[in-house]
Formats: C-alpha cells, structure tokens, sequence
C-alpha cells in the first residue's frame, strides 16, 4: 500500500492570501465600481530593463541557428555568468570567490527549500517570527517538526522573535541550535542588519558549530551605506554560511526565473563518523543530480543585467520602488503612524494605530481607504498588531492610497 508524506498534512492550509481576496471580494461585490488599490503584494510590477530583454531576446536566436545553439549547459550554471557575478557584484563588496563556489538557480525560493536535502533531520532549526514562511514550511515537509500550536509554532523549531522591542533583530537562541535561517533586508518587516549584528551571529555560529542560511534576496534595494550586502562581508562568515541570491526582485525576474546559492568551499560540517566534509561537495552533488540547469536565454538575461546599460537600467527601476517607498513611509508618518523598514527594502512595517490587530487593521484600511495590504501576523505570531505595505507598484496608485490613508488617521 503507498503511504503518504504525512507530514505535509501537519501543514496549515494556505490562509493569508485566500481570506485576503475572500475580503476583497466581499468588499468589492458590496461596494461596485470602488477603485481598490493593492499594495499587498511582494512581486515587482515594473517591466524587464530594455539591455535585459535585449540579451534575452538573442538568447532565444542562438537557440534558432546549429552555429550557437545550446543544449543542456552546466548544471551549476554558465561559467561566464559565473565570473560576471562574482566580479560586479561581491568583488566590490571586498567578497572573493571561486567560480565553484556560486550555483546559478531558477530562484532562491527552491534553494532555500532544496538545500535540506543535504542536512541530517536530526539538526535544530532556529527561524524568524515573523518570516517567509518557506522557511518553516519546508521544514515541516521534510519531518523536522511535530504538529503546530495554537498559535502556529510548530514542535521542533526554534522560533525567534523580531518585533518592535528587539529591533527587529532576534537574540540568540537560548537553547543550542544547528542551522539559523537569516534574512536580510528582511521580508516582512522591511529592517536590515549591521555588520555588528551580522558579525555577532557569525561568531555565534562559529561558536555553537552551526550554519547560517542567509536569505540576501533584497540586497539590492540596501540605500544606507554601511549595511553588508552579503554574509561573506563578515569576519568569518565563509565558514558558517550559506547565501541565497535572486535576481526575482533586483532585476523584475519574478517571472523569468533565477537566483544563485553561494556555498564556499570553507564551510565544512561533520558526517555521522564525525569526518568534516564540505557543504559544497554535497551541494554540487545534489544539483548535478537532482537539477539540470537554468535555461540559457534566461542566464543570457541574467549576465545583461551586469553590463553598464543593464546595472543604470536596473538601478532606475530600483529608485523607482524605493521612492514609492519613501513616499509610503513619510505618508504614514504624517498620518501619526509608527512605521518600520522601506529604506533599504521595499517593504514598510507598519505598527496598527490604535492597538488593533493585524486584521482589523486590514478591514478598516479596506472600507475606508480602498487601501489592500497584508496583515503581519500572516507571517507569523510576532506578527499581530503589524501590517506590511509594499512599495512595488505604480507611483500613481501609490499616491493616491497614501492620500486616503492621511485623510483617513491624519485628521
Ligand atoms: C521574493 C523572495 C525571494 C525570491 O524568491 P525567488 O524564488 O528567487 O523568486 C527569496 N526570499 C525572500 C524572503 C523573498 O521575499
């Protein structure tokens, strides 16, 4: 008899996004003909940058010829999109790799999930609250938990909160744990890390024996000088950490599909017989086998995004977002709400105004502001009395939801 995967009925079933359009809805078939502006979403909206969808375009034609097709490449990823990471994008960080050391991905979303497949399920697990829950959920899937709570912890894991009163940076774990999930600029709560804070949890892991996975998919919307871009900007950190990249958000690849994963040859963790063995080697191995690559026009598409055309291109649609961001930010503030974030990420944090909670929030933003976000304790316990706005949009509905939100709180 075939047996299920049963721990994928410990999971809850996909709540946030259904009851937000089931709201949405209702709202809607009651009020016909109200403009409702979304700013709920974390997908990018502006379109690919003109040098990218040039170089994705003569990807495709080499694909049309016998002279320049291309079958499978290299699972790892083309070596020239390789090189051409390395050299613009961490080398001016004062970060070195080897080319053997970046995987190129068709995303950061299936990286951070398959990069469990080389980790025994005996290892502790530590994780944000709130946080993108992929993290926790493909924990759950590969049996490292027991049934969640009441309030949605699940057994097993170690859950740390980021709220208002840490920062939005959690302490260290009280109890030991083997693998820290990290993410910064962080989705939700839009904050970042120091290089001290970052220092201080490379030498926690270093210490404790763990590996940091560090989720740098919004790196590129970082403003402030001084903020690291990557984990490997710290002392150390090449022997405790793994790093995810995208190109989803940095460069609208959303719907193109591709990322990296970083796993320097350093970082080393014991086999059952206590034998230290490289992560890189069991990395290489899993995608060589289980993966075959990311398509050609689309890492054609990814290296044109590191030309000096694509980078200009790219940065403007950066600004973009970040303005959107601003005017998000200084538009709550005048409505006498206590916001977080949307200075090096594209996402603001909001505090709810007057102790509601993340749903009545949402409701009341609804029906008097036509204005969709996300309620924060979607993300996780830690979450509730939080809301998150997204700055990817389109100025003018930016506006115009602002606006109402002053009408509304600023009087
Ligand atoms: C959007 C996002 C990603 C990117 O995922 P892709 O699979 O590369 O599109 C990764 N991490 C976080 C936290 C995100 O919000």
């Amino acid at each position: 008899m075939t047996k299920l995967n049963d721990n994928y009925l410990k999971l809850k079933a996909g709540y946030l996004f259904p009851e937000i359009t089931r709201r949405i809805n209702e709202f809607a078939a009651a009020n016909p003909g109200q403009e409702i502006i979304r700013l709920g979403i974390g997908d990018v909206t502006r379109p690919l940058p003109p040098a990218v969808i040039k170089a994705f375009h003569a990807g495709v034609d080499d694909l049309a010829g016998t002279e320049n097709f291309h079958g499978y490449g290299p699972e790892q990823g083309y070596s020239w999109l390789i090189d051409t990471i390395i050299e613009k994008s961490y080398k001016p960080l004062g970060v070195e790799l080897a080319n053997s050391e970046v995987f190129i991905s068709d995303g950061s979303k299936c990286d951070s999930a398959n990069i469990l497949d080389i980790f025994s399920l005996d290892n502790k697990v530590a994780i944000g609250d709130p946080v993108y829950p992929v993290y926790n959920d493909t924990n759950v899937m590969v049996g490292r938990t027991g049934e969640a709570d009441a309030k949605g912890y699940y057994s097993g894991i170690v859950y740390m909160p980021c709220t208002e009163a840490n920062n939005f940076m959690p302490e260290f774990p009280q109890e030991p744990v083997d693998i820290i999930y990290l993410c910064y600029p962080n989705n939700p709560t839009g904050t970042v890390a120091t290089k001290e804070q970052l220092q201080g949890w490379v030498d926690y892991a270093l210490k404790n024996d763990a590996v940091i996975l560090f989720d740098a998919a919004y790196e590129a919307f970082i403003t402030e000088p001084g903020i690291p871009h990557s984990i490997y900007e710290i002392e150390g950190a090449k022997r405790c950490a793994i790093e995810f990249r995208s190109f989803s958000k940095t460069a609208g690849f959303t719907g193109v599909r591709c990322g990296l994963t970083v796993v320097p040859q350093e970082l080393k963790v014991s086999s059952a017989n206590g034998e230290k063995v490289a992560l890189n080697r069991l990395w290489n191995r899993r995608q060589t086998t289980k993966f075959n690559g990311v398509s050609y026009p689309v890492q054609r598409a990814a290296a044109a995004v590191y030309s000096d055309e694509g980078w200009a291109q790219v940065q403007e649609i950066i600004d973009y977002y970040m303005e959107n961001a601003r005017i998000i930010r200084e538009g709550l503030a005048e409505a006498g709400i206590t916001c977080y974030g949307g200075v090096n990420a594209p996402y603001i944090w909001l505090k709810t105004p007057a102790g509601l909670s993340s749903w009545e929030f949402f409701d009341k933003l609804l029906h008097e502001c036509f204005v969709v976000g996300t309620p924060g304790s979607g993300f996780g316990p830690s979450g509730e009395g939080y809301f998150r706005l997204s700055a990817f949009g389109e100025r003018s509905t930016v506006e115009k939801a602002v606006a109402r939100i002053r009408d509304t709180w600023g009087k």
